[in-house]
Formats: C-alpha cells, structure tokens, sequence
C-alpha cells in the first residue's frame, strides 16, 4: 500500500521518540511540511494523500539527520523568534524562547525613557542577530551595533539584519567582547546573552544541543561565569550615565551574576527577572545618573 501522510508521519514519529527527540511528533510535522512545500495544517488537510518515492526520499534524509540528534532548526536552516524568522546553521545557536525575555526588557527600557537623542545598544554575541534585530525593529529611533567574535555568526546576522529590513540601522562588528569596538563610542544600553554552560553542566546537555551547537556559543568558562565576569567590569566604560547592562543568566546564577555586577560598585540599581517557568533569566544593572 502506498504511504500515505498520515501513514509517514506515524511511522517517523515512533522512529525519532526511539531515537530520544523529546518533540518526535511536532519534528515529523515540521520535516514533512517542508518536504512538501507546505505548512502543518496543510498535513492534515491532506491526510490520506499518498506520497511520491521522491517525496519520501527526501523526508527519509531530513529524518535520518533529526534521528541523529541535528536540531530540526538547523535541518531547516531556519528559525522563529519575537515575530522574527531568521536564518541559522551550525555557526549560531539557535535562538531560544527564553531569550526574548532580554528583548522585551530592553524594550521596556527605551520605551520608558525620553532620550534627547536616538539611543544606542550594544547587543555582545548577537549570534544569528536575534536580540539586536528584534529591538531594532521594536524600537525604530534605536541605533544598533551588534558584535560576535565569530565570522560565520556576524555574516549571517548582518543576512538576517538584511531581510528584516533592518540592514540600515544596525552596524555589525566582529569582536572579542568591547575589544573591536572604538573605544570612545559609548551605549544607553547593552546585551548580551553570552555563553554560560559550566563544567559542570556541559555532560548533562542534552544531545542535540551539545554535539550540534558551537562550543563557543554554549562554554562560559569552568564555573560557566567567565562571561559575565568581563561584562561587569568592561562593560561600565562603555555605558552612558544611567545606561543599563541587561543579560540573560543561567537560571541558578542569579546570586553570582548580581554579586559580580555589585563588586565593581559602579551599577546602581541591580534586578533580576524571572522568565515564564519562574526561573531566573535577566539580570539588569544599570549606572547612576552621573
Ligand atoms: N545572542 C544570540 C542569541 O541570544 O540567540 C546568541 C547567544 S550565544 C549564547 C553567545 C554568542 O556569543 C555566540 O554567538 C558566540 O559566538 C558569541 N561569543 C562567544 N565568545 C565571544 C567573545 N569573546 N566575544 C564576542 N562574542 C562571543
Ligand atoms: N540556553 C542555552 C541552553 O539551554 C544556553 C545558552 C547560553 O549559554 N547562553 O543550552
């Protein structure tokens, strides 16, 4: 008997929760969509329509690579975020929900404020461009420099930058943290969600996570702390009077993030927000007035 859609997709979705997808069913819909041109709803649409051998040979291989533990966003090249679609592949992490909790921070942050002139943000380690893309297209009097240490990452957000329109308004930098930046150049606002996987954690990552995406995305350091400790004490040379520092965090380094931030003595006001599983996300800290 020919297979059908929905005869595929049962078959695919028992494969990959075997092979320890933790979303089998959602990866088999995403995959087969693609094959086809279409989008999930169009799957069920056409549940009894039977399927061509090339059709099926191609699904075959998007499979056989999610089966491996490949992200279904890298099989794709393509992600969703904060009403963004961006492009990835493996020289970025794949955006994570999580993240758009440091968006709508600094959205909070620029919409809050009057500024006598166009504000800047720094975004540190834009990856596919995610943070700095969305708060450019949220935030349209925002001027916008976006860094990563690493080529493929910078060439790829400045593509993404392109195809949200927003080409124009952010500047790309390829940079070791503040290293690239001219040094006299000074932000309203930066963030960063830098990498910040300890020792520890790194052999409980899960699979697809740990053997797809880049190391230097992912390792903070043995203590998963390094990152944060050169924000805290780079970063205020970069920052305006009353210019804040928001960053994504581990959700157990809130203590240590927000002890590093006081250490220097030169944030104000420190705050820590949770995101929606009720876990420590966003650390903010943000200069005094002068
Ligand atoms: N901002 C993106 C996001 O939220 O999806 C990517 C975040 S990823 C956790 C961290 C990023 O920092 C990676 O793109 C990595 O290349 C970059 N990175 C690592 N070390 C860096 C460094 N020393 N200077 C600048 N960027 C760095
Ligand atoms: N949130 C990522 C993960 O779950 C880690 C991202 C980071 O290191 N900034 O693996």
């Amino acid at each position: 008997m020919a297979e059908t859609i929905s005869s595929l997709l049962a078959k695919s979705t028992g494969y990959l929760k075997e092979k320890g997808s933790t979303s089998p069913r959602l990866d088999a819909e995403l995959l087969l969509a693609e094959v086809l041109g279409g989008s999930r709803v169009d799957l069920y649409v056409n549940f009894g329509q039977p399927l061509s051998k090339g059709e099926i040979d191609r699904y075959r291989e998007l499979i056989r690579r999610r089966a491996g533990g490949e992200p279904v966003a890298y099989i794709l090249g393509r992600a969703y975020f904060h009403n963004l679609t961006l492009k990835v592949d493996r020289n970025v992490l794949v955006p994570r929900p999580e993240t758009e909790h440091v968006v709508e921070s600094a959205l909070k942050y620029l919409m809050e404020r009057e500024w006598q002139r166009p504000p800047r943000m720094l975004d540190a380690g834009t990856g596919s461009g995610a943070i700095a893309i969305s708060v450019a297209a949220g935030f349209p009097d925002a001027e916008v420099v976006a860094s990563d240490a690493s080529g493929g990452a910078i060439r790829l957000a400045e593509d993404n930058a392109l195809t949200a329109g927003m080409g124009e308004r952010i500047c790309f930098v390829r940079s070791d943290l503040f290293e690239g930046l001219d040094p006299t150049d000074t932000f309203d606002l930066i963030v960063s969600n830098p990498p910040y996987i300890s020792d520890e954690e790194w052999p409980g990552l899960p699979r697809d996570v740990r053997d797809f995406e880049p190391r230097e995305a992912l390792y903070g350091g043995p203590d998963g702390l390094d990152f944060y400790r050169r924000l805290a004490v780079e970063a205020p040379q970069y920052l305006r009077p009353r210019g804040c520092l928001i960053m994504e965090i581990g959700y157990r380094q809130a203590a240590a993030v927000t002890g590093l931030l006081g250490d220097t003595g030169l944030f104000e006001v420190v705050q820590v927000e949770k995101d929606y599983s009720g876990h420590d996300r966003v650390v903010t800290g943000c200069r005094a007035e002068v």
